[in-house]
């Protein structure tokens, strides 16, 4: 067995040439088909390799077990070794064939039965004229020599719009094994020779060298070039890659929505489209790296709330924010559509605002018609049933105490009568005034009717408030009011108040405030009445029930 394998370095002559067009075989089957050759056939190039493998691979073994006198059939191993020859060749050429247009138009099945008959039609030829030379002339050699140099021919003429550097180094390396695979065409009638004499003395050892070299300057040329091939794709793709940012940046600037960059920790601009600019009065050419967000912020919990919904959501949508303009300190709305992205190697807020200052504006007036009595400014009779619901609501969570002071003019219509009644709404937007500057903030006042409001004081016993009424009441009652013919008059108002308990709805809080309302009108007015909740107090109106004493004028 030692003997086999170590018998003479030159019985190895073949062995470059199998490791050699494996290698290139597996190369454009995957590496290659990927990098060097995108758009070309390279299956069929590596098939093409893959079968002079194989031949240079019988070839060694013909070689071996001549060298051990155990000769093979001359005719067997010629037909055989031209027949996969023939075929390698075939498979180059229609690599060829594969790129050309008016190939590519015939259907699947069209060029598979081409190439199918094609490969037997040569083959038969080649095989037949083979065997008329009596194996003299290597005709399968010889053609696959011309088929690899027809194509590295072609390559170096062809005009590839994309790698021209790789289509020529890919040409050169074809037509160099195309003239090393010549000088293994050479030495084939030798071979043949060898098989039926199986005398070995001074054929090869010329020859392996040589090979070796040549291959491995072709697999040296594939890495250098598949080298600049991948530096040059990455050039070309940060070119595209710029050109890319260059389109974004022109859509970004010209679309006509305020889009803005900021770096993420310190809300710094990095970036502002035209129409951001002229919303925010940024002059890109001084402000940048130097406005923050922060300065344009009217409440400093948007910083939060912003990046709260980043880090939770990873996104901002439709948030409505007020700003105020840096320079004039102008108030405006917007609606922000907010994301992190990698903005030149940086995390930055990239942000999409839609100013909506007058959507609402329209929204604010709509929100006053609907809840403000146009009079007296106080929340009108549909608010202040929202509020009083709103009230029993938390009371109940809560349990809090609430109190409701229903409030109405004594005698009003007669000052309607004496002044006019232009002096009368004047004397209501007074009196409204008068209750809302002497109330809490959480307290409030709507008109309930003509000339009756109601006050709720949240929070708030009967007996603080109706310490509270009687200072309203009695403030009121200061209140001097002016006519245009500058006469003077005063009013004076009844009060009915009531606390909340939890199984009372608005309705009957309301109720029961008209009827401490009554009694205090029908005791004689100006004063307040507390209800008391008892029987009599509403089966007896005409007497102050309430047990509070009022302040009687
Ligand atoms: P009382 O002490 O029993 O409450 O007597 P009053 O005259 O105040 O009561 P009445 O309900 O009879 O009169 C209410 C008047 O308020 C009648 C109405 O013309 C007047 N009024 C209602 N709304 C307005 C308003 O918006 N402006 C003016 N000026 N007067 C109004
Ligand atoms: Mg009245
Ligand atoms: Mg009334």
């Amino acid at each position: 067995m030692a003997d086999f394998w170590l018998f003479a370095p030159e019985y190895y002559a073949e062995l470059p040439a199998c490791i050699g067009t494996l290698i290139l075989a597996l190369f454009f089957f995957g590496y290659g088909k990927t990098v060097v050759g995108q758009g070309r056939c390279f299956p069929l190039l590596a098939a093409a390799f893959f079968l002079a493998s194989i031949h240079a691979t019988l070839n060694l073994f013909g070689l071996m077990a001549c060298s051990n006198g155990a000769c093979f059939d001359p005719t067997v191993m010629a037909l055989g070794g031209a027949f996969i020859q023939t075929t390698a060749a075939l498979f180059v050429l229609f690599t060829v064939l594969y790129q050309q247009d008016s190939f590519q138009t015939l259907s699947a099945s069209a060029k598979k039965k081409f190439v199918v008959i094609c490969t037997l039609l040569v083959n038969v030829l080649v095989l037949g004229a083979t065997h008329v030379l009596e194996y003299k002339l290597p005709i399968d050699g010889v053609f696959w020599v011309i088929a690899l140099l027809f194509y590295g021919i072609e390559l170096l003429w062809s005009n590839s719009p994309t790698d021209k550097r790789q289509t020529f180094g890919f040409g050169v390396s074809l037509i160099v094994l195309s003239c090393v695979d010549a000088v293994s065409v050479l030495r084939r009638p030798a071979l043949a020779q060898l098989w039926t004499a199986a005398d070995l003395e001074g054929i090869f050892p010329q020859f392996w060298g040589v090979e070796s070299l040549a291959y491995a300057f072709v697999l040296l040329m594939f890495l250098v070039l598949n080298n600049r091939l991948v530096y040059a794709r990455l050039e070309t793709m940060k070119k595209q890659l710029e050109t890319a940012s260059q389109k974004t940046m022109v859509i970004m600037q010209t679309v006509p929505l305020p889009i803005m960059i900021f770096q993420l920790n310190e809300e710094t601009l990095l970036f502002a489209n035209a129409t951001a600019s002229q919303l925010f009065h940024i002059d890109m050419t001084t402000d940048v790296g130097h406005v923050k967000l922060r300065d344009y912020y009217t409440d400093p919990n948007t910083r939060k709330i912003l990046l709260q919904a980043l880090t939770t959501v990873g996104s901002v949508e439709n948030l409505t924010i007020l700003f105020k303009r840096r320079d004039t300190a102008e108030e405006f709305w917007v609606d922000m559509n907010a994301c992190v992205i990698n903005f030149n190697n940086e995390l930055a807020l990239y942000t999409i605002c839609r100013e909506v200052t007058q959507q609402k504006r329209q929204e604010e007036a709509l929100y006053q018609d609907a809840t403000i009595d146009p009079l007296t400014k106080c929340y009108n009779r549909r608010q202040l049933y929202h509020m009083i619901s709103k009230e029993v609501t938390r009371s109940w969570r809560y349990n809090t105490p609430f109190c409701l002071i229903m409030v109405d003019i004594d005698h009003f219509k007669t000052i309607n009568d004496t002044y006019g009644h232009s002096a009368g709404d004047e004397a209501l937007k007074s009196l409204v005034l008068s209750l809302q500057s002497q109330l809490r903030s959480g307290d409030s006042v709507g008109r309930y009717g003509g000339e009756e409001f109601i006050v709720i004081l949240s929070g708030t016993a009967a007996r603080d408030a109706f310490m509270v009424a009687e200072r309203l009441r009695k403030n009121i009652a200061k209140l001097k009011i002016t006519t245009t013919d500058q006469r003077t008059f005063s009013m004076t108002v009844s009060m009915g108040l009531v606390e909340s308990t939890h199984n009372q709805d608005v309705n009957q809080l309301i109720q029961y405030a008209d009827k401490a309302l009554y009694i205090a009108k029908n005791s004689g007015r100006n004063r307040t009445v507390v209800y008391d909740g008892t029987s009599q107090q509403q089966a007896a109106p005409t007497t102050d029930a309430s047990a509070i004493d009022s302040d009687q004028q």
